[in-house]
């Protein structure tokens, strides 16, 4: 029997589980696919923490029934996505080819972090089916503050999900399971998500006037070097995807 596949890729572990967490349960057929290993290499420790990331992952997941063949990892490096977009792109492309998903959720370009403005310029570039977005965090235009649970630009209407208790007990244990990223699941409004249809992108833009939120933080680059990367890499993606 044809089982529909629905492919989640997600850059870091857990940001499936803040994106969709609630509903991933009740999802049949998925497929989550990581395009880092969250362990940034300035790290000292960066083996050993990239094991636990992983190992958080298979038990937030296992949660939800997915199991550990259906969680693929490209690999990249924390904070180093947006300088292998080509690669990233060809790799998911790859996978897309195999698995055939008729679906493929990602994050938004909103310029939370690189590494998901990086996973979502490649899934744009390498998908065949229809894209869909689960909300992740970006910068509040009005405070400079994070902004998490919406969606930064209204231009496509957002589906709002209010969990019910069972789904918000399941994601909480889920989330539980990320005891490295503790601190910073903080930020995130568990009770509610939100998904859309992705719009069309202009990644050679930034998605909002700068400052962008990653330009606050140390994560690998600033929204200058973001549009060259994004440039030259849509200058030479056509090739990789052809061959
Ligand atoms: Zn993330």
């Amino acid at each position: 029997m044809f089982e529909e596949r629905i492919a989640i890729v997600a850059a870091h572990p857990d940001d499936e589980t803040i994106g969709l967490g609630g509903q991933l349960a009740s999802m049949r057929g998925v497929f989550v696919i990581h395009a880092t290993d969250g362990a940034p290499r300035r790290r000292p420790d960066w083996k050993i923490y990239k094991q636990q990331r992983r190992e958080e992952l298979l038990r937030a997941m296992a949660l939800a029934g997915i199991p550990e063949d259906r969680c693929l990892e490209i690999g990249m490096p924390d904070q180093q996505a947006a300088h292998h977009l080509v690669e990233l792109t060809c790799h998911l492309s790859r996978i897309f080819d195999e698995l055939k998903p008729s679906k493929i959720f990602t994050h938004p370009y909103e310029g939370g972090h690189p590494d998901h403005d990086a996973t979502c310029f490649a899934v744009h570039h390498a998908a065949t089916a229809a894209i869909w977005e689960f909300s992740s965090y970006h910068r509040n235009l009005l405070t400079g503050e994070i902004e998490t649970a919406c969606f930064l630009s209204p231009i496509t209407p957002a589906r709002i999900v209010d969990l019910t208790t069972d789904q918000l007990a399941r994601k909480q244990q889920m989330l539980a399971c990320f005891a490295t990223q503790q601190e910073t699941l903080h930020w995130f409004h568990p009770e509610r998500e939100c998904l859309r249809r992705a719009p069309d992108y202009d990644f050679t833009q930034p998605p909002h006037h700068p400052p962008l939120f990653y330009d606050a933080y140390n994560w690998g680059l600033t929204n200058q070097e973001w549009l060259r990367l994004a440039r030259q890499a849509e200058s030479r993606i056509g090739k990789c995807l052809s061959l």
